[in-house]
């Protein structure tokens, strides 16, 4: 009887520290997580490249992003294009007149 005791108690000794073991585990990836590389959602927002963020618009012409705060501004109508430089404005205006012309 005194055995089967001890076997059991064993048996609850060993499952403890394999939940202990499985805790730390289980905290040391959810800790890893967050201050993993690359930064969190850099994958995510790669299917919709548009609406990354509000302040930052896409230079049409080398595809780069700008913050419309100190991009340069070409107003199309209702549209308002952003150019990372005058080079791209530039560019994007030639090559406007290029197709219409
Ligand atoms: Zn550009």
């Amino acid at each position: 009887m005194a055995d089967f005791l001890a076997s059991i108690l064993d048996i609850i000794f060993v499952a403890g520290i394999l939940l202990a073991l499985g805790r730390a585990v289980w905290k040391f990836f959810r800790g890893a997580r967050p201050s993993a590389p690359g930064g969190p959602g850099r994958s995510r927002k790669e299917g919709a490249p548009q609406e990354v963020r509000h302040a930052t618009a896409r230079d049409p012409v080398c595809g780069m992003f700008v913050s419309t705060e100190v991009s340069h501004r070409l107003v199309e109508g209702k549209t308002v294009l952003h150019f990372c430089s005058d080079e791209c404005l530039e560019r994007y205006q030639n090559e406007k007149h290029k197709v219409t012309a």
